[in-house]
């Protein structure tokens, strides 16, 4: 009997997972993917497509099908009922109720725009594709001397604000931040961040604490108001809340809580990988929001599957940070160079050079989506029963 896997999302976590158990389980397993998209969403690239560039589209069919894949369904979820172990899914055809036996969720994260009040009616975001393109929209409309406020002091903020201000020097690019943006990095990386943005002319509004985006004022506390004409929040992410609906052990941010090898504390039977696991580290503190979380959980969630249905004692995640790419518009860029816990080491890679790195890490990942591993040979487990649950350890 084959085990039916279902994975939800096809982001940097989904997408490898599926492709690894479909390497690593072959016809022991039938694997359905679940994505909202038909098209892999390169989410750090999406002020590119704000910014009205075209990036090349990566049909999800071609990567989760063919003669030895799974099959892919692309739709939204409904809910998913534990218990019965099923999940709804409203797909383009209707709606479908898929079983599983095994569920791995990973349905990333979105914007917050619930931080402060406005956000929602009034600023753009980079929450996905859609948004992205309506920001790309109303800036196309945007008349020279506008000024574009992005809120947040974060990676997103900072790329933002750069490649708007690279694209559109016509423009008055505002970038509002509680702390200084990059506050967290090596003084070098803050020094050469703030000449970027000095060439770039981008004004940083640091000290800022945005208490609601009214809809033409950034309004601060004191009550102070900052007008713009087009707003674009990037003051942080969350998760949806599917998994706490559902009555999945969640942390405080709706992150569903793990154990070593990925598997849910509460559903023995269901893995959480990406933005949407609370990971811990081994320095304590859950993983951050980010496309390396979810490449480094996917092989380990899939590799733990797979062991655990073959009888084997499954591998525990290792994690350890390494840097962290920042792009600053088309030609310039800087990596800083991280501890193990992601504190800032004293390297930071500047320049074209920093460029080119970006690059290729952002390319390698999609190259990991075709060739997944394993890398080394494993053995194939042989078909288990129909209901492998409550999945042994
Ligand atoms: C502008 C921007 C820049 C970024 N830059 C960087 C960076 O430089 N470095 C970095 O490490 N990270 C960066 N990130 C963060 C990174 O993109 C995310 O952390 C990463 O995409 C998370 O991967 P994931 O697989 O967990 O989720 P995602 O990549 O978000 O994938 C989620 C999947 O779930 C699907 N999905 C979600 N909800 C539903 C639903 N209800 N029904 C059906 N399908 C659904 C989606 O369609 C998608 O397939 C950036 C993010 C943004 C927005």
């Amino acid at each position: 009997m084959t085990t039916r896997i279902v994975v939800l999302g096809a982001g940097y976590a989904g997408l490898p997972a599926a492709r690894r158990l479909i390497n690593r389980l072959g016809d022991a397993a039938d694997v359905t993917v679940v994505s909202a998209s038909p098209s892999f969403v390169e989410r750090p690239r999406l002020h590119q497509t704000a910014t009205g560039q075209r990036l090349r589209e990566l049909p999800l069919a071609g990567l989760v099908g063919g003669p030895r894949g799974g099959s892919l369904i692309v739709g939204r979820i409904g809910d998913i009922d534990l218990a019965g172990r099923r999940v709804r899914v409203q797909a383009r055809d209707g709606e479908r109720t898929l079983g599983y036996d095994v569920l791995v969720y990973a349905l990333g994260s979105t914007v917050d725009v619930r931080a402060v009040p406005g956000v929602a009616a009034h600023a753009h975001t980079l929450s996905g594709a859609g948004s992205a393109e309506r920001l790309s929209g109303a800036l196309a409309t945007a008349s020279p001397g506008s000024t574009v406020a992005v809120c947040g002091g974060g990676l997103c903020g900072i790329e933002m604000a750069a490649e708007l201000a690279e694209s559109r020097p016509d423009l008055r690019v505002l970038l509002a931040s509680r702390t200084e943006p990059g506050a967290w990095q090596a003084p070098r990386a803050r020094r050469y961040l703030r000449r970027a943005f000095d060439r770039l002319g981008v004004e940083v509004l640091a000290g800022a604490e945005v208490r609601e985006v009214a809809e033409d004022a950034l309004v601060l506390a004191g009550d102070r108001r900052v007008p713009y004409d087009l707003c674009v929040w990037a003051g942080g992410f969350t998760v949806p809340s599917l998994a706490r609906d559902a009555g999945l052990a969640v942390d405080d941010q709706g992150r569903i809580v793990v154990d070593e090898t990925l598997r849910s504390v509460s559903h023995p039977e269901v893995y959480a990988i990406g933005d949407a696991a609370a990971v811990p580290g081994p320095w304590g503190a859950a993983l951050a929001y980010g496309c390396r979380t979810g490449s480094f959980t996917a092989p380990c969630a899939a590799d733990a599957i797979a062991d655990r249905l073959a009888g084997r004692t499954p591998r525990s995640f290792r994690f350890r940070y390494f840097h962290e790419c920042v792009s600053l518009g088309r030609r310039d860029a800087f990596i800083q160079f991280l501890h193990a816990d992601q504190t800032p080491s004293r390297w930071v890679l500047t320049g074209r050079l920093a460029v080119w790195y970006k690059n290729i890490v952002l390319d390698s990942a999609k190259v990991v989506f075709r060739h997944p591993g394993p890398y080394t040979p494993r053995r194939r487990p042989a078909a288990r029963p129909a209901e492998p649950a409550p999945l042994a350890s």
